[in-house]
This record gives C-alpha cells, structure tokens and sequence, in this order.
C-alpha cells in the first residue's frame, strides 16, 4: 500500500492508469509519454504528471515512464498482486448482473460468496459463486476473511445489512443503493447510483451539449470527501 497520503481523486484514476498499463505491457511497449497516456484514458497530462508526483519522481525528461516500473509500482500500490475477495448482499438483478460480470481480466477482485434472505436462492450456486443464506454472514465473512461487501439489496434493509457487516470487520461497502448508509469513521463507503449517473449524465448533455470541459469525463461521487 502507498505510504503517501494521495488525494482521493488520484487514487481513482490509478486502475484507469494500471489498465492502461497492462494494455502497453501486451503490445510489448517499454516505455510512454505522460502525452500518450493522456491521449489513451482522457486524463489531461498535467494532472498525470501530477497524480504520478505523489509516489515520486516516477518519469524521466524526454524518456517518458518505464511501463513495466511503473506497472509494478501501481501494482503494489493497488494490491493487485493478492487476490482481493469481496461477498455480495442481494442476488436480485442488479446482484446477478454484479456476479455474471467478471470485474476486469486485470483485476485481482472477484466476489467469491454471495447472500441472501430468499431462500429460494440461498444455498445454490449462482454463475460460479455459492449463495448463503443471511443467517450466515457474519460466520462466512470471517472464516472466509472478506473485507469488502457489494450492496445490491433493497433500501428498505441496507442500514440493518450495513450494521450487521460492520459488526463483521467489513472496512469498505459498495453501496448501490440510493440510500446513504451510516458507519463507523473506520468503514469506508463507495456509493454507486446508477440511476442517479444517468439522470445526471442526462441533465448534462440538456444544459450544457458539448461544452463539459475535463474532456468531457466526469468520475461519480468525486465530491463526497
Ligand atoms: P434489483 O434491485 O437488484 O433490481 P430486484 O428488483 O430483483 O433487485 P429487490 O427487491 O431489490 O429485487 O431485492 C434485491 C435482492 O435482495 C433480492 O434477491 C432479495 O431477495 C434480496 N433481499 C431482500 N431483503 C434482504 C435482506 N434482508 N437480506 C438479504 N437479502 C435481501
């Protein structure tokens, strides 16, 4: 892990970063501009100079960046060379969406257990992945030493769910609920609404066409530090 404080905003552009990597590491690319970086994943050069400053002078002057250095470097930072294990609350459709989806070929993240109250469901294996029922979460997360949990469950249940995975260790909680959940300051929570990133992509595209600015990006929940 980065021993650097970084800004939150960095720290979300790194898997873009890492991604990207990966893809000049597969066309046996040895080195790249922070120019053609920027020109790859849409992030202006100046901010790449600057996300990759936090960790250090990383690039050489008219050299550019060594991918597989910085490969690893970002490797290490974002722990990916340990498979990170993630349970998953709520095999509805968002949930088996989530568990058809294998996350990114170059990502160290899968969900390896799944839960939920219906028992239909519960006990089964869906698309790879066994579903407990809710009675077991707390035992399961242990033994299985998940930290991370994915929320695709109604709202009507998320803070008593959020509850009970706190009270199992969880430290971090992807939240897809249009609800904000309370925590502890040491759990921390990614809250991913899609239907609010749509209406507000929607309003966007109403209010402003084409002059966005940022080359047009925008990451969710930048603003919720
Ligand atoms: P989605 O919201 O993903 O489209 P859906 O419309 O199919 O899902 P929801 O009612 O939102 O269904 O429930 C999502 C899933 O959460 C369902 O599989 C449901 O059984 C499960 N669920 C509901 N209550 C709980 C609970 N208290 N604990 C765990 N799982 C629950």
């Amino acid at each position: 892990m980065a021993e650097t404080k970084i800004p939150r905003a960095t720290a979300k552009r790194l898997p873009i970063y890492y991604r990207y990597l990966n893809i000049l590491l597969d066309a046996d690319k040895k080195r790249v501009s922070s120019t053609e970086l920027s020109e790859a994943v849409k992030v202006d050069s100046a901010t790449i100079r600057r996300d990759f400053s936090y960790f250090g002078a990383l690039g050489k002057r008219g050299y550019g960046y060594d991918v597989e250095t910085l490969l690893a470097f970002f490797k290490k930072i974002l722990n990916q060379d340990t498979l990170t294990n993630v349970a998953l609350i709520g095999v509805g459709n968002l949930g088996h969406a989530l568990l058809n989806f294998n996350f990114h070929k170059n990502s160290n993240v899968r969900i390896s257990a799944a839960f939920d109250v219906n028992e239909a469901i519960a006990n089964t294996v869906q698309s790879g992945v066994p579903v407990y029922p809710m009675t077991e979460l707390k035992k399961q997360l242990i033994e299985q030493q998940i930290e991370i949990a994915i929320l695709t469950v109604p709202t009507t249940v998320v803070q008593k769910i959020t509850d009970e995975l706190v009270d199992a260790n969880v430290k971090g909680i992807m939240n897809f609920t249009p609800l904000r959940i309370s925590v502890p300051e040491t759990v921390r929570v990614q809250n991913v609404d899609l239907t609010n990133e749509l209406q507000t992509l929607i309003y966007f595209i109403e209010h402003y066409g084409q002059q966005l600015g940022d080359n047009g990006q925008d990451e969710p929940d930048e603003d919720d530090d």
